[in-house]
């Protein structure tokens, strides 16, 4: 009997070996027919200076509507980079975002954009040609491109990964650490790296004025930050009350929910022209 049982959750798990295989597939096959088809979109989120409430960047973050249902990022780019579809996907979504932002610069608003980049993207071949092209013909000038990067990326492969961005650091591309503060990567450590700003995870931010160690944890971020001359991100502000306490402890610049929502590039133009109006 136990026998008979045990052979029967093999067989269970044989078959749910199985249907998870096959939605595997499916996915890739999907996210293949979805970049030939231009089913990918890109969203921006505006991120902006905490102390004057300026937009000074718009953050890119692709969007995948499989059908009619949208599927998060975190479920497909997984999938997207064990397939190597990663790469392409990236690429275009580098030149589409340069290309829009470059335009929204042209009508005088001075943003800048933030791209993700992923493992593979950063050491596929021609990544830093490919990044200085996208640049090129779209005539985006360096220093208005953010690259961000998690503290995975910079200890996995680390040599290869800090020298190309290195390289693409000396054409002028500043350089971000996202997720900061849920990473492995030392102090020490980052101390050395080419980076320019620090973007504190929601995790942290979350907690402001409720609870006392994570805010005391961002307050010692925001002041680690500066000591190291880095602009400082707080990201997933979603509350009044974690505004007031990130301009208080005179955090650079703020990102989230209750500032601005990712939005398609329509969205974007809007924003602009409101915000070129109250300049004047
Ligand atoms: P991330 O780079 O840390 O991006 C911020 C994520 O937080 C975005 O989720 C954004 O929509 C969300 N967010 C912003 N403000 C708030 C807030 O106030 N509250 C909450 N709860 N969430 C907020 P999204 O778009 O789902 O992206 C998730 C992650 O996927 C990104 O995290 C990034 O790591 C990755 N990702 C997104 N787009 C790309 C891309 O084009 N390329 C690569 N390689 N990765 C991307
Ligand atoms: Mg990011
Ligand atoms: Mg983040
Ligand atoms: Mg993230």
């Amino acid at each position: 009997r136990a026998k008979d049982l045990g052979g029967r959750r093999v067989e269970v798990f044989a078959a749910q070996m199985h249907a998870d295989a096959v939605r595997r597939l499916e996915l890739a096959a999907d996210l293949q027919r979805a970049l030939i088809e231009n089913q990918f979109a890109i969203e921006y989120q505006p991120v902006v200076d905490l102390a004057t409430s300026r937009v000074t960047a718009v953050e890119a973050l692709v969007r995948w509507w499989r059908g009619s249902t949208f599927v998060p990022p975190e479920q497909f780019l997984g999938p997207a980079e064990d397939t190597g579809l990663i790469v392409p996907l990236s690429e275009w979504i580098l030149r589409e975002a340069c290309r829009e932002v470059a335009a929204w610069r042209a009508s005088s608003w001075d943003i800048g954009l933030s791209l993700n980049l992923s493992a593979r993207q950063i050491t596929a071949p021609r990544f830093v040609e490919t990044v200085s092209q996208a640049l090129e013909e779209s005539g985006l000038p360096a220093s208005a491109l953010t690259l961000e990067v998690i503290e995975e990326m910079l200890v996995e492969d680390a040599e290869e990964t800090i020298s190309r961005l290195s390289e693409l650091r000396a054409l002028g591309v500043r350089l971000a650490i996202d997720d900061f503060g849920t990473g492995y990567a030392s102090l020490a450590f980052l101390r050395q790296l080419p980076v320019d700003m620090i973007k504190i995870d929601p995790s942290f931010v979350s907690g402001l004025g409720r609870d006392e160690t994570l805010t005391l944890l961002t307050r010692t971020i925001v002041r680690l930050g500066h000591d190291l001359g880095l602009i400082v991100v707080a990201e997933g502000i979603e509350r009044p009350e974690q505004l007031e306490k990130l301009r208080e402890m005179g955090c650079t610049r703020g990102q989230g929910f209750l500032v601005a929502r990712p939005m398609a590039a329509r969205g974007v133009d809007t924003l602009m022209r409101t915000s070129l109006q109250s300049a004047l």
